[in-house]
């Protein structure tokens, strides 16, 4: 009979204990949703950025992807998911996938996620992640999101990763009656982030408070 080891512990790799350490300052700082936080632990940041990064890609800070933009930091990552609700049934619309790192965090959550990003390379990185987790029910094109994707609409939740001077109407007539919509309003220095559920009369719209993003460039967002 085959004897298992006594002496040591078992051993975890440097990047591993980083995410366990990542999502215990997530739940610290008010990330409660548990699915949310076992998609923070699932999915591996560091493949989405270069290598040099890897050992700061559990850090709770924004990180570059070249052609200036940047992996939007954990916690914001995590309380944008939580805020979404997103559910397994749901088909869910992003718009800003940059890394594909947020794109992955819904993939492990909802039935089917789209994802819009105007950077070409950045899309073309993003979707070869995608395949290297194995996920197959992420779609991603190039494209200026603020038109949303008429072609799969409705979605359950529109996630917006970049900020917007307004709300574009072309996402909130792509949600269905009960959807969310989070999206970074404000300045190019600032913005609130907002949680629209849109509704038969009246939507409800939610501050959840400041952040700041890179810029939504696009028809229905800034101009070049
Ligand atoms: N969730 C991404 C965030 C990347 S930064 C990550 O964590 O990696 C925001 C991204 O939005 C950038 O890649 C930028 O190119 C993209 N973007 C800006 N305006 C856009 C638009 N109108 N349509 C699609 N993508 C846009």
């Amino acid at each position: 009979m085959a004897t298992q080891p006594q002496n040591g512990k078992q051993r975890i790799d440097p990047l591993t204990r980083a995410r366990q350490q990542m999502v215990e300052r997530l739940r610290s700082k008010g990330i409660n949703d548990a699915r949310t936080l076992e998609a923070m632990m699932a999915i591996p940041r560091h493949l989405f950025v270069e290598e040099a990064l890897q050992t700061r890609a559990y850090d709770d800070h924004p990180l570059p992807i070249g052609f200036g933009q940047t992996i939007s930091q954990p916690f914001m990552v995590a309380w944008m998911t939580q805020l979404l609700g997103v559910e397994q049934h749901h088909r869910v619309l992003e718009i800003g996938a940059g890394s594909g790192y947020q794109t992955a965090i819904l993939a492990y959550l909802a039935k089917a996620v789209y994802a819009i990003e105007r950077i070409p390379e950045l899309a073309r990185k993003a979707q070869q992640r995608m395949e290297q987790l194995g996920f197959d029910h992420v779609l991603i094109k190039v494209a200026d999101g603020t038109l949303g994707w008429a072609e799969y609409a409705p979605y359950d939740g529109i996630l917006v990763a970049a900020g917007s001077p307004e709300i574009p109407n072309p996402l909130l007539d792509q949600l269905v009656i009960g959807g969310r919509l989070v999206i970074p309003v404000g300045d190019d220095k600032q913005q609130e982030l907002l949680r629209v559920t849109k509704r038969e009369t009246e939507n409800l719209i939610e501050d959840a408070g400041p952040c700041v993003f890179v810029k939504l460039i696009g028809e229905h967002g800034w101009r070049e």
